[in-house]
């Protein structure tokens, strides 16, 4: 094991980079030099950083400071062109990063066509007055524009539209009982550096540059984003405004940890909001998500009507079908009834299955049937197209590479 004591300069932001600058009896102008070689550039050590004097160089590894990029251990390719990255940090810890180019949605930014009709659903027919006026054939018209944007893709234009699903803890604790993260249990958290540095990590493999690149970002890896909360929320911060990915472009999925979901509404920086709902009553999230004992369905369900939402925005809710469980259309209705009157959507994700899970996939009719409910009650309901999932890159699905028997992409 490496060392953990040792600063990197992925992390910080431009206050502390001027701090260090300054403690060197180096120029102010000096930080923004090594916020754009960290963040911009991307380098992979301080060496590399050529606007730097190498006097510069040599003072800041003599005190120890790196630069902090994690190495990218492992790749595995799906058919679909979804890549799961093995992402290592300086302790031998990993976690796993997900790219999905292309047909990713905006709003979601879940790497779905889910997410791109949302989006285009927001950019036509939202009005601040929210989801709930939508008449019945706006979806369709939606549906149109998605299919000429794909071909514009296909033409070559609009290129560089890809998520990056990123990963907050190695492991997590919360134990949703579908998820194979789960069984890993919780090892640590990531720090902000870790967390950002991911995205650094998978962007300089990808070659891709944002803003010119439209790239979203998710935070539905592996981990519970709202129990490392204030590396997430600093994470978040330096990646609007230090990687350039736009705020909008950006979700958070927490599984429902009520009291960070009051404060995360305060925050300046805030990235979309997304909530595993998952079960339409608390007997059954209880057993599905064992977290609903603390925050049951009434507290989740107030925090989120409590929640402070912006012009053109609302609050996704995911729900995980789990076949013969929870995805009857008496579910359906429950959900609905919960929902009711919120500025909310939901994606619906047919369960993607996983060794030593224990539910199965429903088959496609029941997932449809579900949606038409929730639509039928005027909450509007996607289906989530699963990504990467011939190498366990989709939702739920990320553990240790190393522990599941994949090929190696070539
Ligand atoms: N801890 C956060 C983010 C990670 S999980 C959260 O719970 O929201 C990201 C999404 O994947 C969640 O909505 C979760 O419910 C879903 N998920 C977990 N396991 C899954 C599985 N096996 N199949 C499909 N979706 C799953």
């Amino acid at each position: 094991m490496k060392d953990r004591s040792q600063i990197s300069l992925l992390g910080l932001d431009r206050a502390e980079l001027t701090l260090l600058v300054d403690s060197l009896g180096e120029p102010s102008y000096r930080a923004k030099q090594l916020a754009e070689a960290v963040y911009r550039q991307r380098v992979e050590s301080i060496e590399k950083i050529s606007t730097l004097s190498q006097q510069l160089r040599r003072q800041l590894a003599a005190k120890g400071i790196s630069l902090g990029l994690p190495r990218i251990e492992n790749r595995f390719v799906s058919q679909d062109g979804t890549v799961r990255y093995l992402i290592a940090f300086s302790d031998g810890q990993s976690v796993e990063t997900v790219w999905m180019p292309e047909g990713d949605g905006g709003e979601a930014g879940d790497g779905s066509e889910a997410g791109e009709l949302a989006e285009r659903f927001a950019e036509s027919s939202l009005n601040t007055s929210g989801a709930q006026g939508l008449s019945e054939n706006e979806p369709g018209a939606a549906l149109k524009r998605c299919a000429t944007q794909k071909h514009k893709q296909l033409q070559g234009q609009n290129q560089g539209r890809s998520t990056i699903c990123i990963s907050s803890q190695v492991g997590c604790a919360v134990d949703c009982q579908f998820c194979l993260t789960a069984l890993l249990g919780m090892k640590r958290n990531l720090t902000a550096g870790e967390i950002v540095g991911q995205v650094c990590a998978v962007l300089k493999e990808q070659k891709a540059s944002p803003p010119e690149d439209r790239i979203n970002l998710v935070f539905m890896g592996m981990g519970e984003p709202f129990l490392n909360y204030e590396n997430f929320v600093k994470a978040a911060r330096l990646l609007v405004e230090e990687v350039g990915i736009a705020e909008r472009r950006m979700t958070v999925s927490t599984a429902g940890i009520v009291p960070r979901i009051h404060d995360f509404g305060g925050e300046t920086i805030r990235p979309k909001l997304a909530i595993s709902l998952n079960a339409s009553n608390d007997a059954l999230r209880t057993r599905l998500m064992p977290l609903n004992k603390k925050w049951n369905l009434e507290m989740l369900m107030a925090a989120a009507r409590a929640y402070p939402l912006r012009t053109r925005e609302w609050i996704t809710f995911e729900y995980v079908l789990l076949g013969g469980v929870n995805d009857g259309p008496e579910n359906a209705k429950e959900v609905a009834e919960l929902l009711r009157g919120m500025r909310c959507k939901v994606n619906l994700i047919a369960l993607n299955p996983g060794p030593g899970i224990e539910f199965t996939t429903p088959d496609s009719q029941r997932v449809a049937t579900f949606q038409e409910t929730l639509r039928e009650a005027g909450i509007p309901a996607f289906v989530r197209r699963p990504r990467g999932r011939d190498i366990y890159a989709a939702c739920g699905q990320l553990k240790r590479t190393v522990e599941i028997a994949t090929a190696p992409a070539p």
